[in-house]
């Protein structure tokens, strides 16, 4: 995948694209907010800092889900229950406190990714076409001539 992370901190944002790249993932990392905002279309998943130079985190996540539901997982150090509720409400799917455990965020960048990918529109990818039979993979249906088969 391709995983856009936002991370003004040089050391924390190293971590974090050698453990996307370990995962087989694509990472690319910027550290400015609206550097984000204007390339969160090349990415299927975003890593967000709270606290960015040029603007505030939660500023970029809101701007983000005016115009996409991309998943958005925030990693910061803000760790009161204020910032948790207010960052999820907010729009992010997922809310990690530094310092991460770079496994287990690989596990929830997985997570919210597969459960995009069930709430969002379906992949062609997900549907295999042969003649007049289609499988589709993601709801485990199958039809012939557009009738489903049991
Ligand atoms: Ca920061």
């Amino acid at each position: 995948m391709d995983v856009l992370i936002v991370e003004d901190d040089d050391a924390m944002a190293s971590a974090l694209t050698a453990a996307a790249a370990s995962a087989g993932h694509h990472p690319q990392r910027l550290a400015r907010g609206a550097d984000a905002l204007l390339s969160h279309r090349n990415f299927q998943v975003i890593l967000l800092d709270l606290g960015l130079p040029d603007m505030d985190g939660l500023e970029v996540l809101r701007k983000l889900r005016q115009v996409t539901d991309i998943p958005i997982l925030i990693l910061t150090a803000r760790d009161d229950e204020r910032s948790v509720v207010l960052g999820l409400r907010s729009g992010a799917d997922d809310y990690l406190v530094k310092p991460v455990k770079l496994v287990e965020l690989l596990a929830r960048i997985e997570a919210v990714t597969r459960r995009a990918g069930r709430a969002g529109g379906v992949q062609q990818e997900d549907i295999i076409v042969l003649d007049d039979l289609a499988i589709d993979l993601n709801r485990r249906t199958a039809s012939k001539a557009a009738r489903p088969l049991p």
